[in-house]
């Protein structure tokens, strides 16, 4: 091609590449048109039901254009209105959060502006926030300024990144690893054991520590075993202690595990997935000593209530966390000399990644704290208030919880598990609040989580008479 050539060429693709930037005045249309279905999304929230089926329309990509309008309305039917409404207060079930409309903004600012936050050269401003977000968290687990800390998309990714320090300062590797040792509760949530899998360490030995009526490890019995292990010859490295079960809504003792951990110098990790920010709370108490953690991990996506796709992890030991994630490539050289613990980049497995640390640094600015302290106070009251109405209307209840997460199931006299299996499918398909279901101590029970802002003593009314509503249809049928 000659440079004429090359030049006509480009004319002609311009013509059709250009469509990808739209003129202003289309913007603005889109944009309306957009906030129209979020706008009355969120209007109708109050209204709409737990849980829908799944719908059965074609999502499936068309390479012609087709009109955003049109679009719009094929994610509102197939999408925003099927399966669990996790943005609706209906939404009692696994962990919940809501998703604020401050987050929202702060994504689509992201979007726009597009910096690149994972390396503090590319856009000192944006891997600014990010570790702003981290030094917040920092301040408010009580952890030293020497720690570090990354934006993850969950509490998983997080106990990823917290799990390989911990087996890099402890060099859990080759022949150590079928004699290293890994203490957790009973009621420790599965990413824990997924973690240690991904990273090579499936082949470690997990002890299931003994616990309390709440749910809660004990530390005599975790105490026990570790100096059991060490008579064996074991290597005992890791100590995981839940700051809020996900089934049971349990805070282990903390400042005792903390304790032992340190007297054997095992390293000792918290997940405060969905219980971490009750530290903000009168429940401030059951996080004694979780400044003792070496790691933490928590999820803004659960207890600050951002949309999905955020979670952050903390670790002491700057140099655990760099060790397998500080990387230098020659393609970044320009970047090389900037400090590398300014760069998230050097402390993820991710590099390019979506600018997290807005949908949490917005949000907490634009409302200040105080509203996020008062919804989680909120989550622990109503959590209390729906256990006393399902007590008086002669359901079994879980042990007190922690935090917000219980759990209840009907005293019938025969087939009981089975007969509250019927009871959960009763919900379900009223679908007017969502619950979910467990097995816990060998029962089948109802889980209810209260998390999401939006729920409020309303909804846990509406739940009540859901369940009041199910539990007769689930007698009569009995009856028949
Ligand atoms: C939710 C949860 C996780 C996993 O977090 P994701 O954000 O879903 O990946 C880990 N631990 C606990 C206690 C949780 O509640």
């Amino acid at each position: 091609m000659t440079t004429e050539q090359i030049i006509h060429r480009l004319n002609e693709l311009q013509k059709v590449s250009n469509e990808l930037d739209l003129p202003e005045s289309e913007q603005r249309i889109m944009l309306q048109k957009v906030t129209e279905v979020t706008d009355k999304f969120i209007n109708g929230l109050p209204q709409v039901r737990g849980y829908n089926p799944r719908k059965n329309g074609n999502l499936a990509i068309k390479a012609e254009k087709t009109p955003l309008s049109e679009l719009l309305e094929t994610y509102r039917y197939e999408v925003a209105e099927t399966g669990i409404n996790a943005a609706a207060g209906t939404h009692l079930g696994y962990i919940p959060g809501g998703g604020v409309y401050t987050a929202a903004l702060a994504d689509f600012i992201a979007a726009v502006t597009n910096p690149y936050a994972s390396v503090y050269y590319a856009s000192p401003g944006a891997a600014s926030i990010e570790n702003e977000v981290v030094n917040w968290l920092k301040s408010v687990f009580s952890f030293p300024e020497t720690a570090v800390g990354s934006l993850s998309s969950g509490g998983s990714v997080s106990t990823l990144i917290a799990f390989t320090a911990a087996r890099d300062r402890h060099q859990v590797k080759n022949e150590k690893v079928r004699n290293s040792v890994v203490y957790v509760s009973g009621q420790v949530h599965h990413s824990t054991q997924k973690a240690l899998r991904i990273i090579g360490l499936e082949d470690v030995i997990i002890r299931y520590i003994a616990m309390d009526e709440h749910h809660r490890m004990q530390p005599e019995d975790l105490s026990v075993q570790i100096q059991q292990d060490l008579a064996s010859g074991l290597n005992p490295f890791l100590v995981v202690a839940t700051a809020g079960t996900t089934d049971t809504g349990a805070v282990d003792p903390i400042d005792e595990i903390g304790e032992i951990a340190r007297r054997h110098r095992l390293w000792f990790h918290v997940d405060a997935a969905y219980g971490g920010f009750f530290i903000l709370t009168s429940k401030k108490d059951l996080f004694r000593g979780i400044e003792k953690a070496d790691s933490l991990i928590v999820d803004p996506h659960k207890g600050l209530f951002i949309p999905y796709g955020v979670g952050a992890v903390l670790i002491k030991d700057a140099d655990s966390a760099l060790h397998s994630h500080y990387y230098t490539a020659n393609y970044m050289q320009d970047g090389a000399n900037e400090e590398m613990l300014k760069s998230q980049a050097n402390l993820s497995p991710e590099l390019t990644k979506h600018f997290r640390g807005l949908r949490v640094w917005l949000p907490l600015q634009v409302h200040g704290i105080e509203p996020f302290k008062a919804c989680l106070e909120e989550k622990l009251l109503l959590t209390r208030y729906f256990r006393q109405r399902l007590a008086k209307l002669g359901f079994s209840l879980g042990p007190e919880p922690d935090l917000s997460v219980s759990y209840f199931w009907f005293p019938f006299e025969n087939e009981t598990d089975e007969m509250n299996k019927r009871l959960m499918d009763e919900i379900h398909a009223d679908g007017s609040v969502y619950l979910s279901s467990s097995v816990i101590g060998g029962r089948f029970v109802i889980r209810m989580a209260i998390l999401a802002f939006r729920t409020k003593r309303e909804i846990i009314d509406r739940a009540v008479e859901m369940i009041e509503r199910c539990l007769h249809k689930v007698i009569q049928s009995e009856e028949k």
